[in-house]
């Protein structure tokens, strides 16, 4: 029952821990490393200093490694600073949207109207189907936004915990309203009383939470001598144990370490199914030192796109009974959890908490948009498809998955620290 026994079905796909273990530390983990170090995925444009818009803000954590540094203008690639132009067009197609699922609700007056109107509406509805946002995006011109580079910036322990961080995942879990069973609260485990869709929900979010704490407890901070000097980094055994081994969380442990592997096989689909759009971007940013980032993603693309056991989102929203609503429920909540990460308290964690919800929203967006869904489905392969991301999402999406490249790779680590 020790967590170095993991292994066996993820659940909900049909995929096991080892296939997974070998395809990502063989083949994902080392070509992500190399691309993600590349000018186009280093620099994240963000918005540290949104209001949270559920409570007063706690006062802000003066930890020294909770800081994140912004980007000088010198530092950006030229490519970017100079903006760039599909952005502001996508920021226009956004503002549709909202108009368009308003008007959703006018189909039910078919009756009343022309058929060219009718024409216009279905058009209109072909064009929200194709790009239902999870996530609210940081607005481009919104004061407070900047470029920060993550790899000056790494995710690791900060020591941001007590009230501030509980309340946050507490938010997140209750926000989480799939839990028919009231005597459930946030931190149990209810996956058992769970529909598919709902069980998908919750294991996201724990896989989130897990990939998170495996960071801070393989990238820990051991105090200098007395408490004083610079310190050392390195992986925390203990830390890693007395959240993940069996005995020491009731059990709750390698439930959650399979939440993170069900979380990167929903990411690894998600690039699956888009991977004709992203061979058809140029990754762009004026910078010799990127002339190759398009071939790593290729050849990264070709490894996932080789991949036989896909998460297979097809199976979701089949009950015709409950569909709209579970489906709205999921979107809903979804951009309530990426709300809830401007209230977190320690800035580094909150760059990386909005940089991963931004990058599972852009999965989710890119699974339950376009023209259909399942394992061999893709979009972008059709150049008449309305499916678009933007820059930021492109860059949320490889390096949120390359945080749960990394956690997977992290716990080989720990498992060989521990035999
Ligand atoms: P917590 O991790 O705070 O968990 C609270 C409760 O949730 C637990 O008691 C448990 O019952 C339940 N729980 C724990 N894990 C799971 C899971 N996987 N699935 C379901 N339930 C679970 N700290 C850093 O040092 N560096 C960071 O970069 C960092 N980033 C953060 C980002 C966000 C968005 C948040 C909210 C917090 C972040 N933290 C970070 C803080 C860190 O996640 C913990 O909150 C902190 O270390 C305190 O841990 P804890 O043991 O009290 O339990």
């Amino acid at each position: 029952r020790c967590f170095c026994k993991l292994k066996g079905e993820v659940d909900d796909c049909s995929c096991k821990v080892e296939t997974l273990d070998s395809l990502n530390n063989n083949h994902i983990y080392p070509r992500l490393q190399s691309l993600l170090t590349k000018n186009y995925f280093r620099y994240f444009k963000v918005n540290l200093h949104k209001e949270c818009p559920y409570w007063s803000d706690d006062s802000r954590c003066a930890l020294k490694d909770c800081h994140v540094s912004q980007c000088a203008e010198d530092d950006i690639p030229v490519g970017l600073k100079s903006g760039d132009p599909k952005e502001n067009k996508y920021s226009r197609e956004n503002q549709e949207i909202t108009t368009c699922a308003e008007e959703r609700e006018l189909s039910a007056l078919d009756t009343t109207i022309s058929d060219e109107t009718k024409e216009t509406f279905k058009d209109w509805r072909k064009h929200d189907d194709a790009q239902v946002t999870f996530c609210e995006l940081d607005d481009d011109n919104s004061s407070g936004i900047a470029y920060v580079d993550l790899l000056l910036n790494p995710e690791r322990y900060t020591g941001y915990r007590g009230a501030s961080a509980h309340r946050i995942w507490h938010s997140i879990y209750e926000e989480n309203c799939f839990q028919p069973d009231s005597k459930y609260s946030y931190g149990d485990n209810p996956l058992a009383n769970l529909c598919l869709e709902e069980r998908v929900f919750y294991r996201l979010i724990s896989g989130l939470h897990t990939s998170i704490n495996i960071h801070l407890s393989a990238k820990y901070l051991y105090p200098g001598k007395n408490g004083y000097g610079a310190g050392t980094w390195g992986p925390n055994k203990k830390e890693f144990q007395k959240r993940f081994d069996s005995k020491t969380t009731d059990g709750t442990g390698p439930q959650r370490l399979k939440n993170l592997y069900f979380t990167y096989l929903v990411e690894l689909r998600a690039l699956a199914k888009v991977a004709p759009y992203l061979e058809m971007e140029d990754f762009y940013t004026g910078s010799d030192e990127d002339d190759d980032v398009k071939s790593i993603v290729m050849d990264i693309l070709q490894v996932i796109k080789s991949f036989p056991d896909h998460f297979d989102e097809s199976k979701m929203f089949q009950d015709p009974t409950q569909a709209s609503r579970l489906k709205a429920e999921f979107k809903n909540h979804f951009r309530n959890i990426s709300k809830i990460m401007d209230c977190v308290g320690c800035d580094k964690c909150r760059l990386w908490g909005k940089l991963q919800t931004q990058g599972m929203g852009t999965a989710l967006k890119i699974l339950f948009s376009g023209d259909s869904i399942g394992p061999e489905s893709t979009v972008g392969a059709n150049q008449k498809s309305q499916f678009q991301l933007r820059r930021t999402e492109i860059v949320s999406l490889f390096n949120a998955f390359g945080r749960l490249s990394d956690s997977i790779y992290s716990i080989e680590q720990f498992r060989s620290m521990m035999s």
